[in-house]
């Protein structure tokens, strides 16, 4: 027997790539993690048949066990209410199945290029337009990806490439690189920016690999994290934002406004503050999607419209996020105020 205590196994346990591919899937599993009563399974069963529940254990830990109500939980959980038909709610609302999917490449505004990396996520939030998409485990393949850098070759115009999903960081750091070093070939490409919400989840994903690679190359990097309640940040977000920030990466922080869970001037203060404190600025706050499945997380736009403007008036300039959302066919994000 070996005498020592498993100590490579401990630190797979700890790896991001352990804790990516052992979320919780099974929402008994969550309940009873959380000692949550079993008169919520059977409503989770139903909304689990639509889109299944998935969330990291790194997530589940900043949930208070024994609360329904928990805005971390409230994200995540799939509830029977989701089953019901809203008008309006649609399962494609930013009409991106037209778009250029099938590349994974979307170019709709000005300079900037959209990339689908990933179709997978860390974790499964119920209000997002991706419930409906059918690209779940996509990955580009290396045909795609000459013909992706063929496009941007072509047009001169671009000068930021936007690495999204699904979540961009559910790739390998090995293929992170490879892409990178790829784009840096094209030479009026001057920005790389990330969205993602892994970091959020799983901290464990910013790993010194993946610092490096970011420091290492020729671009100004920018990095869009998905935090919506301040409770989802904490000091392991610290330590990845602090080395990310050591190696020049510009932190930003989109949130969804969603009925129930920051849907007030308090929580949305909370998040900018903790934002910041934790080296993030905030960007974005987004109306939700009017997505499927979704319609109970809806604020209505002058309601939206008030929580910003008083919060406006609570907080630094640099402090406010923008109010928005994506209007299909639209060259920009339209802004709410
Ligand atoms: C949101 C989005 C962007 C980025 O917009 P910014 O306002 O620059 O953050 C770029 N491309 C697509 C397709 C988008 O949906
Ligand atoms: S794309 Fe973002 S918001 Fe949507 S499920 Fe994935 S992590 Fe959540």
């Amino acid at each position: 027997m070996n005498s020592f205590p498993n100590l490579l196994s401990i630190q797979e346990e700890h790896s991001w790539q352990y804790l990516l591919s052992h979320t919780i899937d099974d929402p008994q599993e969550l309940l009873k993690h959380l000692d949550l009563p079993s008169s919520l399974l059977e409503g989770a069963k139903q909304g689990n048949a639509l889109f299944s529940l998935k969330v990291p254990l790194p997530f589940v830990e900043k949930m208070e066990k024994g609360n329904p109500d928990d805005p971390l939980l409230r994200q995540v959980l799939p509830l029977a209410v989701e089953n019901s038909e809203v008008e309006g709610f649609i399962t494609d609302p930013l009409a991106e199945m037209a778009a250029n999917h099938s590349d994974g490449l979307i170019h709709k505004y000005k300079g900037r290029v959209l990339l689908i990396l990933s179709g997978a996520c860390a974790v499964n939030c119920r209000y997002c337009f991706r419930r409906h998409f059918p690209y779940q485990e996509n990955r580009l393949g290396s045909e795609q990806w000459q013909k992706i850098l063929d496009y941007l070759n072509a047009d001169s115009s671009i000068n930021e490439v936007i690495f999204s999903g699904g979540d961009p960081l559910a790739t390998s750091d090995a293929r992170l690189q490879k892409m990178i070093s790829d784009l840096e070939q094209i030479p009026h490409l001057q920005r790389l920016r990330i969205h993602t919400r892994l970091p959020v989840v799983i901290p464990q994903r910013i790993t010194d690999e993946f610092v490096s690679l970011l420091n290492n190359c020729r671009f100004d990097t920018v990095m869009v994290l998905h935090a919506n309640h301040a409770k989802e940040l904490d000091s392991s977000i610290q330590d990845a934002v602090s080395r990310l920030k050591a190696a020049h990466v510009t932190i930003l922080n989109q949130a969804v406004l969603l009925k129930g869970i920051n849907d007030n001037v308090s929580s949305l203060k909370a998040l900018s503050e903790s934002l910041f404190s934790h080296g993030i600025l905030p960007y974005y706050l987004f109306t939700l999607d009017p997505v499927k499945g979704a319609a109970h997380f809806d604020i209505p736009d002058q309601m939206a419209i008030q929580l910003h403007s008083e919060l406006q008036s609570q907080l630094p300039g640099y402090l406010l996020p923008k109010l928005a959302r994506e209007i299909p066919g639209k060259p920009s994000k339209t802004l709410l105020f």
